[in-house]
């Protein structure tokens, strides 16, 4: 195992700011962080070569982000581990299955709700209340990110966002959405959020206080027989409260063969139909072609501008 000082511990990206900022976090308590290079098309091209065709679309740009992260030195591999229904849970054991038959030497650590501390721990050397705190002030700069990313406009058209939560927080994944939606004069609201994902995956489980959404998420469980896995029902959720609040269209993004995501798809549909929402769908892998997502963004901008707010 190398000395701690030797260590060079990467992550893989999803969505930079939150990354930068985690990357600081992490050093602060001490950890010698190596971010990967930001993902390119020749990240994405390496994790196709050395996943499977069929595989969800995410796994293969982090692989890529892993791959480029050894060859840059690192030693050591951080990933999330959702312990979740979907593929998810997976992908870290994919990844170090992978990494190795490639003849990479590392040390892999899978992160969840229930090893966060201890691993940190060994990483950085660090107290429990320590990294406890480093991780609280994480989550409070991650919150102030997020407070701009679900504003609502009262002078431009808003458009939702829900999806799955890589897709909808890595700008080199889906060719910076929100930046093209507000360059056409209307405002995104991204209801996916790393913030909401931390308060889903650890606050809550953690028992600690956070805002409540119960209405919107009794009304969405009617629609599951128990849990999706993913952000299926949390989107079913998110989905309700934008048609409540009458919001002028909304895009669902996801990649390709994601499971959550194309289950829940009927119920979008249906939703947005009788609430007489116009819904865009983005599937996205790595055939999407960007001037293609451009354009079904435009005509559907124009259309929700058309329309005027309801
Ligand atoms: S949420 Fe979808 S894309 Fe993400 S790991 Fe699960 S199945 Fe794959």
């Amino acid at each position: 195992m190398p000395l701690k000082q030797e260590r060079r511990v990467s992550i893989p990206w999803m969505g930079k700011e939150y990354i930068e900022l985690l990357g600081q976090s992490l050093s602060h308590l001490g950890i010698n962080i190596q971010l990967p290079p930001r993902t390119t098309e020749k990240t994405v091209q390496l994790g196709v070569r050395n996943t499977a065709e069929m595989v969800c679309f995410p796994l293969k740009p982090t692989l890529g982000n892993f791959i480029e992260a050894l060859d840059n030195g690192a030693n050591t591999l951080l990933m999330y581990d959702s312990q979740g229904q979907c593929r998810l849970r997976q992908y870290f054991k994919i990844q170090e299955f992978t990494l190795r038959n490639m003849g990479y030497d590392f040390e892999m650590y899978n992160i969840n709700y229930g090893n966060i501390l201890p691993v940190l721990q060994k990483l950085s050397g660090a107290s429990y209340a320590r990294i406890l705190l480093e991780l609280f002030r994480y989550y409070g700069k991650v919150k102030r990110v997020d407070k701009k990313k679900e504003r609502w406009s009262r002078r431009r058209p808003n458009i939702g966002i829900i999806g799955e939560i890589f897709t909808c927080c890595d700008e080199r994944i889906n060719y910076g959405i929100e930046k093209k939606i507000e360059k056409l004069g209307a405002k995104p609201v991204n209801m996916v959020t790393l913030s909401s994902f931390i308060k889903e995956s650890f606050l809550r489980k953690m028992h600690w206080p956070t805002r409540d959404r119960k209405r919107y998420d009794r009304q969405a469980e009617k629609y599951f027989n128990g849990d999706l896995g993913g952000h299926g029902r949390e989107n079913i959720s998110h989905l309700l409260e934008l048609v409540d609040n009458n919001i002028g269209g909304v895009i669902h993004l996801l990649p390709m063969s994601c499971m959550p995501e194309t289950s829940i798809e009927p119920f979008v549909n249906t939703i947005c139909r009788d609430s007489n929402t116009p819904l865009l769908r983005i599937p996205i892998d790595e055939n999407t072609a960007e001037v293609n997502l451009e354009t079904r963004l435009e005509t559907f901008v124009e259309l929700i501008k058309m329309r005027g707010e309801k």
